[in-house]
């Protein structure tokens, strides 16, 4: 399935980047306008489609985009400015390297970054009762203690469940 991350964390990262006097000279300002764009191309990209059985309802809400769009939105960028093409002796600018280097530190920041899917929280089947039935102490909603993801809020419940101390039967 498709490598997700929250839209929200790639821009994050990419902030990371932003020089903190950008006017300093031509090759701030060339790593403070291609980690703009960067970050106007990373929020025009769709939004990934949520694969159900793996992505917690959490996440669904979350917007999500496919790592891989991103890193192909960023090489986009790059190909703006070119920097070092051969023959091109207009390609060699301390604005384009900067450019560059603005792309490929984003390009690594958001090849860093956790997937949305594993970020999945942990939950408990509590309140387990003789037929099995028991609710998750994430989001309260009722399932079966046997499942190992919560089919609403999507929590990992492989670690054990609690049952009913007043269950007899
Ligand atoms: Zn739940």
């Amino acid at each position: 399935m498709a490598d997700l991350i929250t839209r929200q964390a790639a821009i994050e990262a990419i902030d990371k980047i932003f020089p903190a006097d950008p006017m300093r000279n031509d090759y701030t300002q060339g790593i403070t306008c291609g980690a703009a764009l960067a970050e106007e191309y990373i929020k025009q990209l769709p939004p990934a489609q949520a694969d159900s059985k793996e992505m917690s309802s959490t996440h669904k809400a979350l917007d999500c985009i496919s790592r891989q769009d991103a890193i192909d939105a960023l090489e986009k960028v790059v190909e703006l400015y070119p920097w070092r093409v051969p023959g091109d002796r207009d390609s060699y600018s301390k604005y384009n390297e900067a450019w560059n280097d603005a792309l490929d530190r984003a390009e690594s920041e958001i090849e860093a970054l956790p997937s949305a899917q594993s970020e999945r929280k942990k939950g408990k089947w509590i309140n387990v009762r003789h037929d099995n039935i028991a609710e998750c102490d994430q989001c309260g909603i009722t399932g079966r203690a046997w499942m190992n993801f919560c089919f609403d809020c999507g929590a990992d419940m492989r670690e054990g469940a609690e049952r009913r101390t007043d269950d007899n039967d």
